[in-house]
C-alpha cells in the first residue's frame, strides 16, 4: 500500500509521523535490549529495565504516543497504527507505555474519572511513572468467564469502602502502585481507585506461566478488609460494569494491536531464516510446504490487521462495539496464534529454542487466546445475539434476521 493510500484511508499526518518515530524507536533501540537479563523470576522485565527504556522513549518523544500533549487521544484506527509499530518487541510497549493493563487503565480514567481521580491516578500512569492493574478475575466460585459470579464484597463504614475477598492472574499486581479494584456492593459491581502497595492486599502467588513479558507476572492476591476513601469509588455504586464495559473493547483491541506487531516480526524472523536455510539442494522457502506456510501467514496478517480497523472504526463512531470487538478479538487470536505456530515450524529446530524471539512470541500469542474472554465465550456471546437477532426479527414481521450489522 502506499504512503498517498494509507492517508487517504483516513490517518492524520500526525498519526502517521508517531506511527513512524514508534517504529524507528522500537527496531532501533529497544530490540537490542531483548537480551538484557534484568528480568523477574517469572521473566517479565525488572522495573529497573522499563524504567531505563521509558526514560530513552521519553527522550526520543514517544512515550505514551497515543495520548496527545493536550490530553487528546488518537482515534482508535490511529492508535492501530502506533501501537501495532510498539508490539514489534516484546518490550516495546513496555518501553513506550503502550502495554497492558495500563493502557486500558488510562483510558477507562480518561473516560470515567473526575478531576481528582485523573490528577491522582491517570497523571502519573500517562507520564510513565508507575504501572498499575486491574483486579477482576477470581479463584474459584468467583468471577472468571463469568464476571457476574464476582464474590469480593464492599460495605459502606463512615467514609470509607471495606472490601474483602480474593483475586487471580492480576496481571502487573505485584510493584504496581495504582490498582482498580473491583468488588460487589447491594447496589452491584463497583469499581475503586487504590494507592499500591497496601498491607490489606497480599500478593500470595505469582504462579509461573506460559507468557512471561509483563512486569509482575500474574498474581493471586488476598484482600483482607482494604479501606479506601469513599472519594476513591470510580463513578457510582453499582456502575461497574457498565465502566467495565467501556474499557472491555478498546483493552481488547488494543491486545490485537500489538500481538499482530509481535507475529509480523516473528514472520520477518522466520522469512529471514527460510530465504537463508538451504535443504536437498535449494533454499527451504523454495519448497513449497514452505513457501505455502510463508504466503498463508501474510494473508492472515492482513486479515488480522483488516479485522482491528474494522473494529477500530466502530468504536470510533462512538459505539461500545461489545460484539465487534468479540468477533475481532477471537479472529485476530486465532488467526496470529496460527502465524506464530507456523513461524517455528518454518525455522525447524530453531524456532522452539530462545535463540530469537520466534518462541517468545508463540507462547505469549497462546495466552491471548484465554484472557480478555476466552475464544469459547466469546462466540457464546455472539450466538446470543444471532438469536437475539433473528427473535427481534420475527416480531418485526422480518422472515430471516439480518445475520450481523457490517458498518
Ligand atoms: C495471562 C493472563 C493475564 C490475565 N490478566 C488479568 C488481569 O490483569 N486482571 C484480571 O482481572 N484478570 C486477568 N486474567 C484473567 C482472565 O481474564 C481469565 O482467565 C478469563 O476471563 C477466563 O476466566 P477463567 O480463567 O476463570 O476461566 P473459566 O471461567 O474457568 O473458563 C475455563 C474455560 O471454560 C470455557 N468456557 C467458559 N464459559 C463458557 C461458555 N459460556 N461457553 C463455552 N465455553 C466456556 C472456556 O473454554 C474457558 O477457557 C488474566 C488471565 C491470563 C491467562
Amino acid at each position: 500500500m502506499t504512503r498517498a493510500a494509507t492517508k487517504d484511508s483516513g490517518y492524520s499526518q500526525q498519526a502517521l509521523d508517531i506511527a513512524a518515530k514508534v517504529e524507528a524507536f522500537v527496531r532501533d533501540v529497544v530490540v537490542p535490549y531483548e537480551t538484557d537479563p534484568r528480568r523477574d523470576e517469572h521473566g517479565g522485565p525488572l522495573d529497573v529495565l522499563a524504567n531505563e527504556l521509558k526514560e530513552l522513549a521519553r527522550q526520543a518523544g514517544v512515550l505514551t504516543p497515543h495520548i496527545l500533549p493536550d490530553g487528546g487521544h488518537l482515534t482508535q484506527r490511529e492508535t492501530a497504527l502506533v501501537l501495532r509499530k510498539s508490539g514489534l518487541s516484546i518490550l516495546g510497549p513496555v518501553a513506550v507505555n503502550t502495554m497492558a493493563p495500563d493502557e486500558g487503565n488510562m483510558y477507562l480514567l480518561g473516560k470515567v474519572g473526575s478531576p481528582d481521580i485523573k490528577e491522582r491516578f491517570l497523571r502519573p500512569l500517562v507520564e510513565g511513572k508507575c504501572r498499575s492493574a486491574f483486579f477482576m478475575t477470581e479463584p474459584d466460585g468467583g468471577a472468571g468467564s463469568d464476571p457476574s459470579m464476582m464474590a469480593t464484597t464492599c460495605r459502606m463504614d463512615g467514609n470509607h469502602w471495606i472490601i474483602n475477598g480474593k483475586k487471580r492472574f492480576i496481571t502487573g499486581a505485584e510493584g504496581a502502585k495504582v490498582g482498580i479494584v473491583m468488588a460487589k456492593s447491594e447496589d452491584g459491581a463497583c469499581m475503586f481507585l487504590v494507592d499500591l502497595p497496601d498491607p490489606a492486599i497480599r500478593v500470595t502467588r505469582v504462579p509461573n506461566t506460559i507468557d512471561n513479558s509483563m512486569p509482575g507476572g500474574h498474581a493471586d492476591i488476598t484482600i483482607d478488609n482494604l479501606r479506601v476513601p469513599a472519594d476513591q469509588m470510580l463513578g457510582e455504586s453499582g456502575q461497574g460494569f457498565t465502566y467495565a464495559q467501556i474499557r472491555l473493547s478498546p483493552a481488547r483491541l488494543s491486545h490485537c494491536m500489538r500481538w499482530h506487531g509481535a507475529a509480523v516480526r516473528a514472520n520477518e524472523i522466520a522469512t529471514d531464516y527460510a530465504c537463508r536455510r538451504m535443504a536437498f539442494g535449494k533454499l527451504i522457502i523454495d519448497h513449497e510446504g514452505v513457501g505455502f506456510m510463508l504466503a498463508d501467514n501474510l494473508m492472515d496478517l492482513k486479515q488480522a490487521e483488516l479485522m482491528i480497523d474494522w473494529c477500530a472504526d466502530v468504536l470510533d463512531t462512538g459505539s461500545l462495539g461489545t460484539a465487534e470487538s468479540s468477533m475481532a478479538k477471537v479472529t485476530v487470536s486465532e488467526v496470529l496464534s496460527r502465524v506464530a505456530d507456523r513461524c517455528v515450524q518454518v525455522m525447524g529446530g530453531s524456532g522452539v529454542t530462545s535463540d530469537t524471539m520466534v518462541e517468545q512470541f508463540y507462547r505469549e500469542i497462546r495466552a491471548f487466546r484465554i484472557y480478555d474472554g476466552p475464544t469459547e465465550v466469546h462466540k457464546w456471546s455472539l450466538a446470543k445475539k444471532i438469536k437475539r437477532d433473528w427473535k427481534n426479527a420475527q416480531t418485526g414481521g422480518h422472515a430471516v434476521a439480518p445475520v450481523m450489522e457490517v458498518r
